[in-house]
């Protein structure tokens, strides 16, 4: 049985055809320009294949409300001719198979939890840092929802005092993670593509301390059993050491946990198992899911 995925980025739209196991077996991958032009790019794509179901792991924010007329929905998104696309009722009815949508970061949090790092565990947290910041959440086998879906890349941090933006370019918030952090937010405040900086570049020790108050707080609120960090930004694996020793110095022993101890954090704060495939492969999980394959 084959399985059609969608992982729907603000830059481009991965399309992949693989097993209700989450193996990828096709990719093609078109540019996000409008809805006219590349909704039938995706639909000629998975449209050869004699799929069974369509997962789709999109950016959002996502009406994932079941009981809402607009579910599956992107709804507010800076990309204008994608505000209100009924993205799931589109493809679900050019496509004429059943289809399931969730947010990116949740299809590669479950695809991480089911496959990936959290193998085994109960909980999965999986953030993404890159144009933005997104996470999703994984508990006990579900998708974590709730009143509309989380929205990590939006909460609030602690502005440092040498940092030259301690306001961040976030347009709704002042000083959110995504608006401090994400890769757009560091070339803004260096002046300097994120992908040139050297490893001793100031750039970096101020990105790891905020990235270690995000996991902080998360390790608070949710107590996750593994943080996954992705996205292009944590290519800069030089990173994460400086993350996991700035989230411990934050929590300052208060949790007390085996995975929050300098030989216990080098497992627990860690990069996707699954590399770039864990929002593909989320979204084939997706749509076995939907058709409870
Ligand atoms: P997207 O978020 O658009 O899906 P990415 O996760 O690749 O895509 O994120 C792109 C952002 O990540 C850009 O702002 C870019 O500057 C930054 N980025 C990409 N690769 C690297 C790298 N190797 N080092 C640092 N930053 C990077
Ligand atoms: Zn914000």
């Amino acid at each position: 049985m084959l399985i059609g995925a969608l992982e729907a980025g603000g830059t481009k739209m991965v399309c992949s055809i693989g097993t209700p196991q989450g193996g990828v077996l096709q990719r093609a991958s078109f540019p996000t320009v409008s809805p006219e032009v590349t909704v039938p790019q995706i639909v000629d794509f998975l449209g050869k294949f004699d799929i069974a179901a369509l997962g789709i792991g999109s950016f959002g924010p996502l009406d994932l409300n079941p009981a809402s007329p607009t579910y599956g929905n992107i709804t507010l998104t800076p990309k204008l001719e994608w505000k209100g696309y009924p993205l799931l009722a589109e493809l679900k009815k050019q496509l004429g198979v059943p289809a399931a949508i969730d947010t990116d970061v949740n299809a590669a949090a479950l695809a991480e939890y089911e496959m990936g790092a959290g193998r085994g565990l109960s909980s999965v947290l999986y953030v993404t840092v890159g144009t933005g910041i997104g996470g999703g959440l994984v508990i006990g086998g579900e998708m974590v929802h709730g009143l509309v879906h989380p929205e990590i890349g939006h909460m609030m941090l602690a502005p440092q005092e040498n940092d030259p933006m301690p306001d961040g370019i976030c347009p709704f918030h002042r000083h959110c993670l995504e608006g401090l952090a994400s890769g757009p937010a560091i070339e803004k405040r260096w002046g300097l593509s994120a992908k040139l900086m050297t490893e001793d570049h100031p750039a970096w020790d101020l990105e790891a301390t905020y990235l270690a108050q995000m996991c902080a707080n998360m390790i608070v609120t949710v107590s996750p059993e593994v943080i996954v960090l992705g996205g292009g930004v944590m290519q800069q694996a030089h990173l994460f050491p400086k993350i996991r020793e700035k989230t411990l110095a934050i929590l300052n022993g208060y949790v007390a946990s085996s995975c929050l101890t300098e030989e216990g954090v080098d497992a627990y704060i860690v990069p996707p198992q699954l590399g770039i495939n864990s929002g593909v492969t989320g979204a084939l999980l997706l749509g076995a899911k939907a058709i409870g394959a």
